[in-house]
Order: C-alpha cells, then sequence, then structure tokens
C-alpha cells in the first residue's frame, strides 16, 4: 500500500512540474510516505530527518510528510517537516508547496483532476481497490491511520486494469488491507469474489493476477471457488493468522480460532493443488506466555508456510492493546522467539522448494545481474518464489520464460531456461 501510495504522490509531482532524480543531495523537494504499523519505521523519519537538516543548510530543500501516521507521531513530526498531506488530498500539492516557496514554477491541477498513479514498472501494477480497514485488531494503526473501509467503484478498478492490460502488464497486484471485505461498505456494489472473477475475464493474454491481504473471517468459500477456477489467479494467498493460541487471537480481536483457520487452510488446500501460502506472525504481544509461543511454533510446524513475515510485537499509541494491555515481553524474548519462528520458516520453505525440483514453471523476469561474462537473471514464479537463472545472454525483465527448477535452497531456487 506504501508502494502505491508512493506511484500516487510521484505521479501528482511530475504533473506538477518536478523531475525525479535517485540522489538525495541533489533534490529540491523530498516526500516521505511513512508507515506506522511498526516503530521502526518512524524511527528511520527521525534519522533522515537529520540529514536533511544538513542538506537544507547548504541549499533549498522542501520535505513533505505524507502516508500511513498516527495522531501522536504527527505531534512529534509534522512541524519538522514544510508540509504535512493527506496522502487522499494531493490536488492542492502545487498551491501548497507555492506557499511555501512562491518561486517555484509548478502547474495547477484542475480540482476534478482524478489522480491516476505513474506505474514504477512497465510489466507489475499495485492497484488499490480499497483503503481502511474496519477490523480493529487490538494491536494495529492501521484503522487509525487510514480510516474506515472505503471501496472504489468496480467499473472504475475495470477500467484501469482493462487499460493496463493491454499496455501489456504481466501482473496485477490487487492492494485492500481487508481484501476480502471489498464492497461491503457500498450497497450496490459487487463484492469481492465476483470482482475477482470479472477482473480474471479481461482478456485472454498471458497474465498473473495476484491479491493482498485477506483475512481469514471473511474468506469465503466463493472466493476459493473462484482462485480455483481463475486462469490468471496465482496459485497463492496470503493469510495472515498472527498467533498459535487461542487467547493471544482473542486478546488481538482477529475473530477466529485456530481450529477455524486450519479448516479454511485445509480447505484451500483439498481446493487447490500446489498452492502456496504465506502469512504473518506478531511474536511478543502483551502477556504472550511460553507455553502460548509454543503454541505458535507448533502451528507453523503444522501447516508447514513456504513463506512468513514475521514481527515483533511494537506497541502503537492509541490502539485498543495501548489502551488496556501491557507490552511486557522484554525485547530479548521477542527476539529469541523470532529467530525461532524464522528457523521454522526456512527449513519449511526449503522443503517446499525440494517439492518443485525438476517440475517445469513459467517465471517473470525482474533483476538482471552481470557477473564475470554471464548474466544473473532472477524471477519470480506465481506462487513468490524466487529463482535465479544463468545465462550467456541477458533475459527480458518483464518477460515471461519457461524454466525446469535445478536447485532448491531455503531462499528460493535455480533453475535452467528450456
Ligand atoms: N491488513 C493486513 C496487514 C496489516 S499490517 C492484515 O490484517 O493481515 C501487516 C502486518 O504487520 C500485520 O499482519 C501484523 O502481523 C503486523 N503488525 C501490525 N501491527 C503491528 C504491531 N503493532 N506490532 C508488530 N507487528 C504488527
Ligand atoms: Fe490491522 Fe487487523 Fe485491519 Fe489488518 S485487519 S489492517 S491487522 S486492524
Amino acid at each position: 500500500m506504501n508502494h502505491s501510495d508512493s506511484e500516487r504522490l510521484a505521479s501528482v509531482l511530475k504533473k506538477i512540474g518536478y523531475k525525479k532524480t535517485n540522489k538525495e543531495d541533489e533534490a529540491g523537494l523530498i516526500a516521505v510516505i511513512a508507515c506506522s504499523v511498526r516503530q521502526s519505521a518512524v524511527d528511520r523519519i527521525h534519522g533522515k530527518l537529520r540529514k536533511w537538516q544538513i542538506i537544507k543548510e547548504k541549499k533549498p530543500l522542501i520535505t513533505i510528510l505524507s502516508g500511513c501516521v498516527l495522531e501522536e507521531d504527527r505531534k512529534k513530526l509534522a512541524h519538522k517537516f514544510d508540509l504535512f498531506i493527506d496522502i487522499k488530498n494531493l490536488t492542492n500539492l502545487a498551491s501548497d508547496i507555492n506557499k511555501i516557496n512562491p518561486e517555484e514554477k509548478l502547474a495547477f491541477l484542475p480540482s476534478f483532476f482524478e489522480i491516476k498513479p505513474n506505474y514504477e514498472s512497465k510489466y507489475r501494477a499495485y492497484v488499490p481497490i480499497m483503503t481502511g480497514c474496519n477490523k480493529f485488531c487490538t494491536y494495529c494503526a492501521v484503522p487509525y491511520t487510514r480510516g474506515r473501509e472505503v471501496s472504489r467503484s468496480s467499473p472504475e478498478i475495470l477500467l484501469e486494469i482493462k487499460e493496463l492490460l493491454k499496455k501489456g502488464y504481466k501482473e496485477i497486484v490487487l492492494l485492500g488491507q481487508n481484501i476480502n471485505s471489498y464492497g461491503l461498505d457500498q450497497e450496490k456494489e459487487i463484492k469481492f469474489p465476483e470482482l475477482l472473477q470479472k477482473i480474471d475475464k479481461l482478456n485472454n493474454k498471458n497474465w498473473w493476477l495476484k491479491f493482498l491481504t485477506s483475512h481469514p473471517y471473511d474468506l469465503s468459500d466463493d472466493l476459493i471457488k473462484v482462485m480455483k477456477n481463475g486462469k490468471h489467479i496465482s496459485k497463492y494467498l496470503h493469510l495472515p493468522v498472527q498467533s498459535g493460541s487461542d487467547t493471544m487471537l482473542k486478546k488481538m480481536n482477529r475473530h477466529y480460532t485456530i481450529k477455524n483457520y486450519k479448516k479454511i487452510i485445509n480447505k484451500v488446500k483439498k481446493e487447490i493443488k500446489n498452492i502456496a501460502i504465506s502469512t504473518d506472525i506478531i511474536v511478543g504481544f502483551c502477556g504472550e506466555t511460553k507455553k502460548q509461543f509454543k503454541d505458535t511454533e507448533k502451528l507453523m510446524k503444522d501447516l508447514k508456510y513456504n513463506l512468513a513475515y514475521l514481527s515483533q510485537y511494537s506497541e502503537r499509541s492509541g490502539t485498543i492493546a495501548h489502551k488496556l494491555h501491557k507490552d511486557d515481553i522484554s525485547h530479548k524474548i521477542k527476539k529469541e522467539r523470532w529467530n525461532i519462528l524464522n528457523n521454522i520458516v526456512k527449513k519449511n520453505s526449503l522443503n517446499f522448494n525440494k517439492k518443485l525440483l525438476n517440475k517445469k514453471y513459467e517465471v517473470l523476469i525482474d533483476v538482471i545481474n552481470k557477473k564475470n561474462e554471464k548474466y544473473n537473471n532472477i524471477g519470480k514464479l506465481d506462487n513468490y518464489i524466487t529463482i535465479h537463472m544463468t545465462t550467456n545472454k541477458p533475459l527480458k525483465k518483464g518477460t515471461f520464460y519457461k524454466v525446469k527448477i535445478m536447485e532448491a535452497k531455503p531462499w528460493g531456487l535455480k533453475g535452467m531456461l528450456i
């Protein structure tokens, strides 16, 4: 979502007259898309501000803060920037910048201007289909920084994706914090499975369709059916579980038990052969006992996710957990628990990857590095697994190739073109 916000902001900056530079000390304007999910990202902004202050002493520089910012962080941070803007309200950007620096010659956007993102990639597009979240997991900042769920209209989404596919995009990633509840906030809107099905049918060329993130509570049988029958929908599901303990899940306000969660996973695995499933886990949430952590460890071993995003609990001000519970697990224990789970993920992922050996897959190339007269081409399978291929001539970025899997590692695969 942050990536997608950056693309939208970049697009507006370009339209009003700015050019992109990759060098921070060359820039006349720097905008930050903040992320409030964990404290570590907020801390990085403070570090950056010190660096930009040094640049500002030598030359003019406008700094802008936007994105996902908690009220308390806004109080601490906003005055250190020249401008604080709401990402949903970019149409006045040129006049806001002119208030700080009237010298800047900027184009003004007509007020009806519909901000289309400037997709950074020519083959992969992140398309937000809704914003906000109504779930209020007790640890999470998102409902406060992004507000309630608001779905975009389905004809608008379909049109945007149709145009992207016409331009030759190879991968479309639909975004929403709680994507399965798409349409529930609008009386006459279609629901997520129907939207996904309509997108899947937009054209017959070769392209991949993915979506993030599903909440286990709203994952319906209809969605599983659409995923199973879709022509373009990747065999990949990201389904955050957060903890293996029912007591913790209740304290987190997640609205499911491990028994329900496992039922969904088993159904998905049964219906969609070879599906790759990944998850999010938080270790060290308020009061997490050894036994409760062991339950998470056990779940990870049982379900054998091939990828998991592991976080150490980071208290966010204003959330329900911050008001009601104590962040009482030490940093040392959080780190130990994180390491234990990380080792399980590595093992599971190696086992999953080994099962792919000698099989043939399609790969979408992302990066090409030259090394000793050879090329190391790095891409992804449709289930997000990374694959490396060495060739004498470079492959083409953003293009599909057929490969045979030759070697399996915990971080990914090595393959050969066929
Ligand atoms: N809407 C998605 C993701 C939201 S944020 C979902 O519900 O799954 C991405 C992940 O960050 C979460 O899944 C959670 O694992 C993690 N996260 C959120 N708040 C956190 C916090 N306060 N401390 C540590 N991790 C957190
Ligand atoms: Fe945060 Fe929960 Fe909403 Fe995900 S579902 S964004 S974790 S409140």
